[in-house]
């Protein structure tokens, strides 16, 4: 530390030195440029010419002088240079008269810069990094927010296994849910999930957990488990099973993981993986590691090959709920919960990982697939004469069975279009996961050929994605469909929190052709509905759920932060759960369960996100605050051509300014930056140490001179050229 300052010191001394030895050269140069007049903008009958007429009415106003060569920084120990810079800035400014005085104080641009940023860096990070506060009474320590000194005196119990959240908890926005389990360094991962990210993190697509903690365990991994092929679940595969390799067994249902050979398919070098496919219906108990091992449970949630996760551990079984719904009247095989019973009473469940997505909807799903399904043959014979076209999601591929059989049984065929959709739909298939009414499937191409009361449409885009199919449909740009008003359009989903005006565009677009369209949940104008089921329990159901499993300790999970916590609530004040053996955690806090079953907190990992662009490929924070700042301020660039020589200004500097201001309305401002630029180089500078000094002093200069004239900080970049 000292020595550092003591060599800042040093370098500072002797670029002083310097410094002053040129002052005599500096002077004389100054002198000539003021002779050479090379920058013809300001002369007369030039560019900026009425600046410098201009100056004599508006001085008075102003109060305060940018001065070209002053820096807060030299100012203590360099008094003779700060004296010859005022000597400058007076100079040039009685010779060519040009207004460079600024109305406010540097403080304000300071204050708005520092707004700016906090803002970006809001924006920017908002999920899990460091200690993330929690004072939640479940938090694991009475409701106190834990230190860092705590965090770095825990220390592993040997005997403990310990429970590690990577992600999907507490985040904004439920995804990249993945778990691990570790009792004396034999670790399993359950799930790995992507979060796709939100209009404020722009150019990302989606976020994907950070892998530090992974890289630095590799070896101790012994096995990977799967609970269902949602992306929220097995999204980041592509980006973290590489790192695995043959040797680490991969195991999920064969819809799972036929999803997951489709996800890796998709990278340039497909990887040599171990997969296993279970059949979570013949109750095997699959060793992982000397220590634990692991039962798949059939269970219904909104996609096939659906399961929960039994992980049995020398300190007691650890249900991990995955994703869930009951059904009355499933169309899949209904769910094993006889299993889950059986296991608690002949093993019971030392600690319920319970997912909490739909925690603050009252009540239990009041209908079933089915219903869904009718509700679309209503649509079907309401709207007789045209073309139906069903949106949803494309994993609900038992809905889209549905659609199937209704069309099938009105003579009507079915196409498909969207790219996940038609992937959806091929695993599927190809894992018997669906049954399919002969001849009723038909190529895009084909069905537009047919009369419009034959055509059947099952689409991407339920969430207003703008490059999804629909609006493809509506804008014209989709290869076979444009959407007319003979059209009936369904959205057979709701919206996620978030994509609501995405949606409602969408819905003005279609309405806006003349087009039908019928929504979820808005069966009042229409008359038809349901048309849609949550793949996730509600309240009720949870009730039932955690009563029914009778865990000793229980910690929610798959959801934000206000989830997590309503769902501990519901764990306490309706089952009664006590409250030491509830956990709300963050991403990357360790939970450890004790050999005699009682639950606590004790230190965290290493958590964090990496981001990625819809083409894949990584996106770094920095640049996305970059991005942020420029969407919110603009960028502007000065580019100064020096002499090697003679290290002089050679030509009028250029100034490009994107997102900004336009250049073309702004002269006055641009005269006055120009003006600033030449006073500011009406010197040689030769060292690369004076250059970095010079283009400090420039991009703040520049920002106070910009800021003074429109109230915003864009990014300043100084750009020195020698040539
Ligand atoms: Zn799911
Ligand atoms: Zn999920």
């Amino acid at each position: 530390m000292e020595n550092k300052k003591q060599a800042e010191a040093n370098r500072r001394a002797k670029l002083l030195k310097m410094r002053a030895e040129r002052l005599p050269d500096i002077k004389k140069q100054f002198e000539e440029n003021q002779k050479r007049n090379f920058n013809a903008n300001f002369a007369p009958g030039g560019k900026d010419e009425k600046l410098v007429r201009g100056r004599k009415n508006s001085a008075k106003k102003t109060t305060k002088s940018i001065k070209p060569v002053a820096k807060k920084s030299t100012k203590k120990n360099n008094a003779k240079t700060s004296k010859i810079t005022k000597a400058t800035a007076a100079a040039t400014d009685k010779k060519r008269e040009v207004n460079l005085l600024v109305s406010t104080r540097k403080g304000e641009m300071v204050h708005h810069q520092r707004m700016l940023s906090q803002d970006v860096n809001a924006q920017a990070t908002q999920h899990i990094i460091g200690i993330p506060v929690n004072k939640s009474r479940y938090n694991g320590y009475n409701g106190k927010q834990v230190t860092m000194a705590q965090i770095k005196a825990a220390r592993q119990h040997r005997d403990a296994v310990r429970v590690i959240p990577i992600g999907g908890l507490g985040e904004f926005g439920i995804g990249k849910n993945m778990t691990a389990i570790e009792y004396q360094g034999e670790i399993i991962l359950i799930d790995m999930g992507t979060l796709f990210a939100s209009e404020d993190y722009p150019g990302v697509n989606y976020m994907v957990p950070d892998a530090k903690w992974l890289e630095d365990n590799r070896e101790n991994v012994k096995a990977i488990l799967f609970t269902h092929a949602h992306l929220d679940h097995i999204g980041a595969c592509k980006h973290l099973l590489p790192y695995f390799g043959p040797l680490v067994p991969i195991y999920g249902t064969s819809f799972t993981i036929g999803m997951i050979k489709k996800q890796m398919s998709e990278l340039s070098e497909v990887p040599d993986m171990n997969y296993h496919e279970v059949d979570p219906l013949k109750h095997e108990n699959i060793k992982l590691s000397e220590h634990l091992s692991a039962e798949f449970i059939h269970i219904l949630h909104s996609i096939p090959g659906n399961t929960s996760i039994v992980v049995r551990t020398p300190n007691g079984n650890i249900l991990l709920s995955g994703d869930w719904r009951f059904e009355t009247n499933p169309m899949d095989t209904p769910a094993d919960y006889d299993r889950m019973l059986e296991i608690r009473d002949k093993e019971g469940y030392a600690l319920l990982l319970n997912e909490s997505t739909n925690i603050d909807t009252p009540g239990t799903h009041p209908h079933s697939e089915y219903d869904v399904g009718e509700n679309m043959g209503r649509v079907m014979d309401h709207y007789a004469n045209g073309r139906v076209i069903i949106s949803c999601f494309s994993s609900q591929v038992k809905r889209i069975e549905l659609v199937l059989k209704e069309a099938a049984a009105r003579g009507r065929k079915v196409a498909f279009a969207g790219y996940s959709m038609i992937n959806n739909v091929e695993v599927a298939l190809r894992a018997k996961a669906i049954k399919v009414p002969k001849n009723t499937i038909m190529k895009m191409e084909d069905i537009i050929k047919l009369p419009d009361d034959k055509v059947t449409i099952v689409c991407t885009g339920s969430q207003g994605e703008m490059n999804a199919v629909l609006n493809r449909m509506i804008t014209g740009s989709h290869r076979h469909i444009k959407i007319k008003a003979t059209d009936t359009i369904v959205f057979s989903s709701n919206p996620i929190p978030g994509n609501e005006p995405k949606v409602v565009s969408t819905v003005g677009g279609l309405l806006r052709e003349g087009a039908q369209v019928i929504q979820n949940g808005k069966t009042h104008l229409t008359n038809i509905g349901p048309l849609h089921l949550s793949g996730h329990a509600y309240f009720e159901d949870h009730v039932k759920f955690v009563t029914d499993m009778q865990p000793k300790n229980y910690m929610p999970y798959h959801g934000e932060f206000y989830m997590l916590q309503h769902n501990a609530e519901m764990a306490e004040n309706i089952v009664g759960i006590p409250k030491d053996h509830i956990i709300v955690a963050d991403d990357g806090d360790i939970v450890e369960l004790m050999p005699d079953q009682t639950i606590h907190k004790n230190g965290r990992i290493h958590v964090g996100n990496k981001l990625y662009d819809d083409a894949d490929r990584q996106v770094n924070e920095a640049v996305v605050k970059d991005r942020i700042h420029i969407s919110r301020e603009g960028i502007f660039v000065v580019i100064l051509t020096l002499s090697k020589k003679t290290g002089r200004l050679i030509k009028t500097p250029d100034i490009v300014s994107r997102a900004f201001i336009y250049l073309d309305n702004s002269e006055e401002l641009i005269g006055k930056i120009r003006h600033y630029l030449r006073a500011k180089t009406d010197r040689s500078i030769a060292s690369e140490d004076d250059i970095k000094t010079m283009k400090e002093e420039i991009k703040e200069d520049v920002t106070h001179i910009l800021f003074d004239a429109t109230g915003h900080t864009p990014i300043v970049i100084p750009v020195i050229n020698k040539v």
